[in-house]
């Protein structure tokens, strides 16, 4: 069952806002004189954890060898063989599952760029649309971590996350920012070690942690590439950052680290183009979203003729959205559209207008099938939690949810994620 607005304050009233809670506090009446202390509620017992996302780290990227700050952490506490993505390996839906525990298909977030009819008047998401970024009707059918956190009587800060810009449920981090990809990794890291240094009752249990370059510059020259390496230097010098803030603050041993990738990441070839509008009508459907996957629905007051893009294609995969293999859990929510196309792994999808669009061709992509080995995502988790050495064997990414829910001591909500899978990490006295 989905909280709504008022069962939200209820429940912060219960637990005693006054305690810690400024969104809350907003709200409440004052306390009069007479009443008891408020008991602390088992957030304010938590240590803090940060979740770390590191966008597009394929698991392997570790054996680099450029990652040295990021391989000590997977030395003293935990490692997983790999994490496997949910389907699409896009990074926005699956930011979302990481702190919904929800597939795609259940939080609603169903890829980069989507269609909802009822969502008016402007029905198309995009990455780079900023007020459907930050419009809550487009995130509302889950409930973030965050938004539990300070529900529950803890407080959250997000240094960049999907989801993070949008009042869900009328709730937003503590502390925010709208994205902005000019903010140096540096400047990232200073921030998270600020909110650190509030006050001990203001102090976020929870912080997120949103790093880029490594995506970016493996689209644009190639997973393989010195630039990718050098991203990924870069990306371990600014972990190391935090490292030393942490050890500056007497915290390193006190908070939880949880470093993830939201997918991994394959090298495109030149020419490997798929031209999807081949295959259909464009004066009566339209293609929904392009790249490693593809959607195509009618255009208002047509139907649409499928059966082209059903037809076998050499690096190409339709199903009608109830057709698609359960394994990928997609296709039940609305948003997904009527036709979804997979390419094979390292051909994208695209139109002639499309990649008209583009002056250089893509030389890296993701988003395809969340079993390929290409699209592996990392973790790594280091803290008191977390017992050391250990290699975790694959898990789906829809356990992040309960392992951070569980050491955050908040009551979860409803999730596709599996605790007991992952319980193995932790120290036996906290699981
Ligand atoms: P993609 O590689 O297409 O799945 O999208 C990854 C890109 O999303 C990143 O390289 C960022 O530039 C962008 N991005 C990440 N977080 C946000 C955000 N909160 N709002 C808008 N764009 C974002
Ligand atoms: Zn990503
Ligand atoms: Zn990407």
């Amino acid at each position: 069952m989905r909280e709504n607005h008022s069962m939200r304050f209820g429940r912060c009233l219960l637990l005693g806002c006054a305690l810690a809670l400024a969104g809350c506090a907003a709200h409440a009446p004052p306390r009069t004189t007479a009443e008891a202390p408020p008991a602390p509620s088992p957030i304010a017992l938590a240590n803090p954890v940060i979740l770390i996302s590191i966008d597009g780290y394929r698991t392997d990227y570790l054996q680099r060898g450029l990652s040295p700050n990021l391989q000590a952490l997977a030395n003293r506490g935990v490692r997983a063989q790999w994490m496997t993505p949910s389907f699409p390996s896009l990074t926005f839906p699956n930011h979302f599952t990481l702190v919904t525990g929800l597939y795609p298909d259940h939080h609603g977030i169903v890829a980069n760029e989507m269609e909802d009819p009822a969502i008016q008047p402007d029905h198309h998401f995009t990455l780079s649309n900023r007020e459907a970024v930050g419009d809550e009707r487009w995130w509302d059918e889950a409930t973030p971590l965050w938004v539990s956190v300070q529900q529950q009587g803890g407080h959250a800060a997000t240094m960049f996350w999907p989801g993070s810009e949008a009042p869900i449920h009328g709730v937003r981090p503590d502390h925010w920012h709208p994205y902005d990809m000019s903010v140096s990794a540096d400047a990232r890291v200073n921030q998270v070690l600020q909110w650190l240094d509030l006050p001990r009752m203001q102090r976020p249990q929870f912080i997120t942690l949103y790093f880029d370059q490594v995506d970016h510059q493996a689209h644009e020259h190639g997973p393989d590439s010195k630039e990718v390496d050098e991203a990924l230097r870069q990306t371990d010098v600014a972990l190391g950052r935090l490292i030393d803030g942490l050890k500056q603050r007497h915290l390193f041993d006190t908070v939880n680290l949880v470093i993830v990738a939201d997918h991994g990441m394959a090298a495109v070839p030149a020419g490997h183009s798929i031209y999807i509008d081949k295959f259909f009508n464009t004066r009566r459907a339209h293609t929904v979203m392009l790249g490693a996957v593809a959607g195509v629905d009618a255009n208002a007051g047509e139907t649409l003729d499928a059966h082209r893009l059903l037809a076998p294609h050499a690096h190409m995969q339709c199903w009608k959205k109830q057709d698609i293999p359960p394994r990928l859990h997609y296709g039940s929510n609305a948003r997904v559209p009527p036709v979804v196309c997979l390419a094979q792994t390292g051909w994208l999808i695209t139109t002639r207008t499309e990649q008209a669009k583009h002056e250089h061709p893509q030389r890296g992509e993701h988003g395809y099938d969340n079993a390929d080995p290409l699209m592996r995502a990392l973790f790594v988790a280091e803290g008191p939690a977390f017992v050391s050495g250990y290699i975790a064997p694959p898990f789906p990414n829809v356990d992040v949810y309960p392992l951070l829910a569980h050491l955050l001591r908040i009551t979860p909500e409803k999730n596709d994620g599996d605790y007991s899978a992952i319980e193995a990490m932790l120290k036996p006295q906290v699981r």
